[in-house]
């Protein structure tokens, strides 16, 4: 392990002076996800000024509620997508090589019940394996049935043929928002959570800026701009309109979200260090059981959902889903009674020309990036996994367009993010292993010396944590703690709940705002309730 260097305070008065310092900033990046963020640190490690504006909190959209898996994405293999599944096995090892403290490789099998499944299935990773080249994890192995059920001892036995065995990556997404966050600003980008973008400043048919609202304290500010990036996820056609308006020309809606539901169960329902990917369930999707952070993730759906709610509640046929199709596949089926949370992020799919966006599952996975008319830079679609060569497309979009003066080539795919060390250490706890201080890689000892550093207050989070969380981490409610910088809420949301005192009254104390206790105990009510 390496030393940190000091890590960077986040006070939020110095932010917000920041933020309304310079007459003019080179990019001004809305939305604080997975995409913005990337584009914020892509932008800043090139030398531009930058300031990202998110108007909740980091990841607080899609980005803190993905499957956590860092892939190629074998389903869009067995849909031909073969250019997109190339792009993503490289980023895979991009950023388990950058940020090996929240990334890491990650054993899968799927079990066989047909005596075909086997081959066809370990051919197809097989070629998983050859287009991932230098860059693969691991052999796929085709397993015989004791095999099968020594990686995945709770897997159906009865009718067990085999299965087959590969290898992809997982993460702690939330984190690796925070991580971007942070080592965006390092290089220099002001970045500010819980300042919302109200609106585009148009000056001569142009896009120059971005009007805001300082959510805490109501204070307007205007950010002019070289360029603005629109970067809110399934939010973005509202900006997209608000420019197609300001500029007399209609922008049609770009974005068919599709909603994806996950159940976390107990680690008892799958023990072991291997996922399990279900390939074909009975209605054709593919559905996943994934060790993490001490729990299993169950999930997920694929479900059309206009209305584009903040926390979107689960469908009760998809609950249904998730549980029967779980219950064929493990010897203990888990019910109702065993879902310690329920969360639902809504997909950012980019429709195609004419599409209705009935049909979710048939869009296209890739991202896309527009630029308009009067200079509006738009991006949407894609994963988590390929955030950075998003983001490296976006630079390159702003430079066709002229909004920025093209300079050094981008730097990130060889950027180790915040708290990565450089030597990996063989002995390190995985990210499927119950949360602790080891997600804080090389800033560890730092949380450790805060007051409080070795105080336990439950479910894997430390008084230090939630100090580290408010100085460093951008933290101002208990929901920023307990949902994001820790993720207790995804993996247990009753204790979460029973937590929230006791971090509320640490983050008072260092921030002195009010940190809106009884909103995340009413939230972590919503993450155990199931649809009747
Ligand atoms: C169910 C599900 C499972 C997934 N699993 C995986 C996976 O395993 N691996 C993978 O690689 N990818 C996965 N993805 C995809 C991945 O999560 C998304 O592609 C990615 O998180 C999208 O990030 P984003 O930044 O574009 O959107 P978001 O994370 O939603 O960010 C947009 C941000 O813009 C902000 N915003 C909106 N309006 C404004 C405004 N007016 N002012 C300021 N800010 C604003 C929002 O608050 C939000 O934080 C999954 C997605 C879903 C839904």
């Amino acid at each position: 392990m390496t030393l940190a260097s000091p890590p960077l305070a986040t006070l939020r008065s110095a932010l917000m002076a920041q933020l309304t310092a310079p007459a003019r900033f080179d990019v001004v990046v809305i939305g604080g996800g997975a995409t913005g963020l990337g584009v914020a640190l892509d932008a800043a490690a090139r030398g531009f000024s930058v300031a990202l504006v998110e108007s909740h909190d980091f990841a607080k959209g899609t980005s803190s509620r993905a499957t956590k898996l860092v892939h190629g994405g074998v389903r869009y293999l067995a849909q031909g997508n073969i250019a997109l599944v190339r792009e993503a096995l490289h980023e895979r090892t991009t950023l388990l090589h950058n940020a090996p403290h929240l990334a890491q490789p990650l054993a899968f099998v799927m079990p066989s019940y047909k005596l075909l499944d086997t081959p066809f299935y370990g051919i197809g990773l097989k070629m998983y394996d050859a287009l991932a080249g230098k860059a693969g994890l691991g052999p796929t192995e085709f397993l015989g049935r004791n095999k099968t059920l020594q990686y995945l001892p709770t897997v159906q036995a009865q009718g067990l043929k085999g299965g087959v065995k590969y290898w992809d990556g997982q993460f702690d997404d939330a984190r690796l928002a925070l991580v971007l966050a942070r080592t965006a600003a390092a290089h220099g980008a002001v970045v500010v959570n819980y300042c919302a973008a109200t609106g585009l400043l148009h000056e001569d048919g142009k896009v120059a800026g971005v009007h805001c609202e300082d959510r805490e304290t109501g204070a307007k500010i205007t950010l002019r701009a070289g360029c603005v990036v629109n970067a809110t996820g399934v939010w973005v056609d509202a900006f997209r309109q608000q420019d197609g308006e300001a500029t007399g020309r209609v922008a049609k809606p770009m974005v068919a979200p599709s909603q994806g539901v996950h159940i976390v169960v107990d680690r008892e329902f799958l023990p072991g260090d291997h996922a399990m990917l279900v390939p074909k369930t009975a209605d054709g999707r593919v559905l996943f059981a994934v060790p993490w952070l001490g729990k299993v993730i169950l999930g997920t759906t694929d479900t059309p959902r206009e209305d584009l709610a903040r926390e979107p509640r689960p469908f009760k046929e998809e609950v249904e889903f998730i549980l029967s199709e779980s219950a064929r596949y493990l010897s203990r089926a888990p019910t109702r009674a065993d879902v310690k949370s329920v969360w639902v992020g809504l997909r950012p799919l980019v429709k195609p020309q004419d599409d209705d966006g009935g049909n979710t599952k048939g869009i296209s996975r890739e991202h896309t990036v527009l630029v308009s008319k009067s200079g509006l830079v738009t991006v949407t679609g894609g994963k988590w996994t390929t955030y950075r060569a998003m983001a490296e497309d976006v630079l390159d979009k702003c430079f066709d367009a002229h909004l920025l003066q093209p300079r050094k080539p981008g730097t990130t795919s060889t950027l180790r993010l915040v708290g990565a060390g450089v030597a990996v250490d063989a002995q390190r706890p995985k990210i499927s292993d119950a949360p602790g201080l080891h997600a804080y890689g090389t800033e560890q000892p730092i949380v450790q010396t805060l007051p409080g550093g070795d105080r336990w207050l439950g479910g894997g989070v430390t008084e230090g944590m939630v100090r580290f969380a408010a100085r460093f981490e951008y933290a101002r409610t208990v929901e920023d703690v307990l949902a994001r910088r820790s993720r207790l809420l995804f993996l247990d949301a009753r204790l979460a709940a029973t937590l929230a005192p006791a971090v509320a009254a640490i983050l008072q104390e260092e921030t002195g705002v009010d940190p809106q206790t009884d909103a995340f105990v009413a939230l972590a009510q919503l993450y155990v309730t199931l649809p009747a």
